[in-house]
């Protein structure tokens, strides 16, 4: 099995369900590393990009609302890269099926996911589910230096930018 890396997003309503220890632990089956992991507000840019496979959906705008917290307590997600051999698959395995209504009962999203009443599925965790798609979305989410493994090329460039430090 090839070495590969995943991204994983806890979505907001497996926050707001305080979720995350349980899904953390579920993962850890997989005997897999994490790489790189931050909480994030997910502005909308992010989000329709992410899901722009999506983008033709009638469940669209709905997805992007979802993904940003607008239906939850919690605005934001937990984003993390699990790297490993065969990470893509056996997060996938965890995950189980899209809808949580068709997966596994034991899968993460079997015992924790539901439809809600306007049909989107709240399955409260994202897992990459190809090499092509795994690299992209890991790129749309961390810089090079948030993750632990260098699997893709880098480059250095040298720019002049204002940002945030401690004062
Ligand atoms: N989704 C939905 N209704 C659908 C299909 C997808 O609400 O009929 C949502 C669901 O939250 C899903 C996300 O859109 O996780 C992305 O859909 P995709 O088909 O990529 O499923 P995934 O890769 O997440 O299993
Ligand atoms: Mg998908």
């Amino acid at each position: 099995m090839a070495i590969e890396q995943t991204l994983i997003l806890i979505k907001p309503d497996g926050l707001a369900k305080s979720l995350t220890g349980n899904i953390i632990t579920r993962l850890s089956e997989a005997k897999l590393e994490i790489a790189a992991s931050k909480c994030i507000r997910v502005p909308r840019q992010l989000a329709e990009n992410h899901y722009k496979s999506l983008q033709d959906k009638p469940f669209f705008e709905e997805l992007i609302g979802y993904i940003q917290g607008k239906y939850h307590s919690r605005k934001k997600v937990l984003a993390m890269v699990y790297y490993g051999e065969g990470a893509i698959q056996k997060v996938r395995e965890l995950s189980g099926k899209t809808n949580p209504e068709e997966a596994d009962s034991i899968s993460i999203r079997g015992q924790y996911g539901r439809i809600t009443t306007k049909g989107v599925y709240e399955n409260v965790i994202h897992a990459s589910s190809s090499p092509e798609e795994a690299e992209r979305e890991i790129k749309l989410w961390f810089q090079p230096d948030d993750i632990i493994f260098d699997i893709y090329p880098t480059k250095n460039i040298t720019e002049q930018t204002t940002k945030k430090v401690w004062a």
